[in-house]
């Protein structure tokens, strides 16, 4: 169904118009369009960031049950409201469908999680060394922070921003990927109608070059918390700390998972195809380097094979699809791109092309590439795509030394019988999150997030870690004569 209403920003408390509107069209089927999304100029993310900055005074004196209620309220509209915005969100991402409406149900605990933790904003008191002087440590709101999100997870990552932003007392503008405006929009729309105040929270949506620089180039920006690729990220935080903007990115990942053949292989089998093949494969803690042990390789590549070409591929809005259609065009023909540079350089390739499908879409079978060595390219760049490699170790300490040779280190995992190596991985791996006999992707909305190395930049994200990105730490020394 093709809709041509058209969304505005949110400013001020007010929904203007941009200077000119993008359709967001379904990769489902490119013959239907979600609506017309504005794209604004550099003029109206300034007024944004203006409106935030008049409007951070009150909000951050307004106290805390005041805004703890505002993002249960949210939570509670995200919660009713799952499997319309799930809808929405198969239809502009091309999620799968059950994994759309979980996506909404968790961006609704991240709002529950976070309205708790505005309450809990507890300091410390200290007895000076001073005689008679008390030392009190705060945490004080920042200000006016930036959130620029990818559109990989268009209202959880938003969710994880702004709800520990609001909850700490800062006032928000909000800059979405350009290819998912819809969930940008209506999250924006509960957030208002749930009580924030005119100013609180500004949406602008328009491309990163012109309102990413509007944000990285203001003197009334405080903070940016960003989320989307290393070569974006590292650019923004060079800006940011020579504005004296306070940062934080979380970036990509070619996260391994090691199968060790102690491992309960049909197990490690559901972790690899969960964390390699869910999300089509569009998750930053993606299993994107399958490591596997000469002696159970050949029988998990068949399991995993065998499980890869059961795959559905189709509409994400058809609760038979395994698979939805590829995000844009951009994103399946680069993925495309690296599944060929695989063959060339001698990789093994089952599926990873492109699929005429009933309806015209970015579609893409799921690929996995066998017989590949850590050095090749598919091994070293981030894809973002249901695509797989699998790289053949002869032993534990191999597949630990391939496992660390990356430039990131988001995430990492090992299927393993043994507790000896499971705890030696989980101290020796480089990444930031580590897990055992689990999924490399799918993490708790109460427990701190983010990677290391070429990953993250910055303060982690989620959890009361939180905090530390969206409050300024204040001391004072008190002679209570
Ligand atoms: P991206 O191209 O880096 O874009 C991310 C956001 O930055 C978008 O809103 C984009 O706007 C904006 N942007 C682009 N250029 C900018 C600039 N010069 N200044 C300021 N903002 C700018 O990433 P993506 O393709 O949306 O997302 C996929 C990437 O995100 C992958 O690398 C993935 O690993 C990463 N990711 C990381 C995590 C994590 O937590 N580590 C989680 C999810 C995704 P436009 O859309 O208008 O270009």
């Amino acid at each position: 169904m093709t809709n041509t209403a058209t969304f505005s920003n949110y400013v001020g408390g007010q929904w203007v118009q941009g200077e000119y509107c993008t359709e967001n069209v379904n990769p489902s089927d490119l013959s239907d369009v979600i609506g017309c999304y504005a794209q604004a100029g550099a003029d109206t993310a300034e007024d944004a960031i203006d409106a935030a900055r008049q409007s951070w005074p009150g909000w951050s004196a307004a106290g805390p049950a005041t805004r703890s209620q505002v993002l249960s309220r949210a939570s509670a509209q995200l919660v009713s409201r799952a499997a319309e915005l799930g809808e929405l969100l198969a239809r502009e991402l091309g999620k799968p469908i059950a994994e759309a409406v979980a996506e909404v149900n968790r961006a609704a605990q991240v709002f529950d999680f976070f309205a708790g933790e505005a309450l809990r904003n507890t300091g410390t008191v200290q007895e000076s060394v001073r005689p008679g002087l008390i030392a009190e440590m705060h945490h004080e709101p920042v200000g006016v922070v930036g959130v620029i999100t990818p559109w990989n997870f268009p209202m959880a990552i938003p969710a994880w921003k702004i709800a520990p932003a609001l909850a700490f007392g800062n006032s928000v503008v909000f800059k979405p990927a350009s290819i998912t405006p819809g969930s940008a929009w209506e999250l924006t729309r509960i957030l208002a109608e749930a009580g924030a105040p005119d100013g609180v929270m500004n949406l602008v949506m328009g491309s990163g070059t012109v309102v990413g620089n509007a944000l990285t180039g203001s003197a009334n920006t405080d903070a940016i918390s960003f989320t989307g690729s290393r070569p974006v990220g590292s650019k923004l935080a060079a800006t940011c700390v020579a504005q004296g903007i306070k940062v934080q990115c979380e970036m990509g990942g070619k996260n391994p998972l090691v199968v060790l053949g102690d491992a309960d292989l049909e197990h490690a089998v559901d972790c690899a195809v969960n964390g390699a093949f869910y999300s089509n494969g569009q998750r930053c803690t993606a299993s994107s380097r399958l490591i596997v042990t000469a002696d159970v390789h050949d029988e998990f590549v068949g399991r995993v094979l065998a499980r890869v070409r059961a795959m559905v591929v189709g509409d994400a809005r058809d609760p038979k699809s395994t698979i939805g259609p590829i995000s844009s065009g951009e994103q399946l023909e680069s993925n495309l791109s690296y599944v060929r540079t695989a063959s060339e350089e001698g990789g093994e390739t089952y599926g990873g092309t492109q699929l005429q499908l009933e309806a015209q879409g970015y579609y893409m079978s799921p690929a996995l590439v066998t017989a590949t060595s850590n050095d090749m390219r598919i091994n070293r760049d981030e894809v973002f795509g249901p695509v797989a490699s699998v790289i053949k170790v002869a032993d534990y300490d191999e597949a630990l030394a391939t496992a660390n040779d990356t430039e990131f280190g988001l995430s990492s995992g090992i299927c393993t019988g043994s507790l000896s190596r499971a705890s030696d991985f989980k101290r020796r791996s480089h990444a930031g999150m580590v897990m055992v006999n689990a999924p490399t992707a799918g993490v708790d909305p109460h427990v701190s997030f983010g990677g290391r190395k070429g990953s993250s930049y910055g303060a982690r994200e989620q959890g009361s870690a939180a905090r530390e990105f969206y409050t300024q730490h204040k001391t004072t020394y008190t002679d209570p004569r």
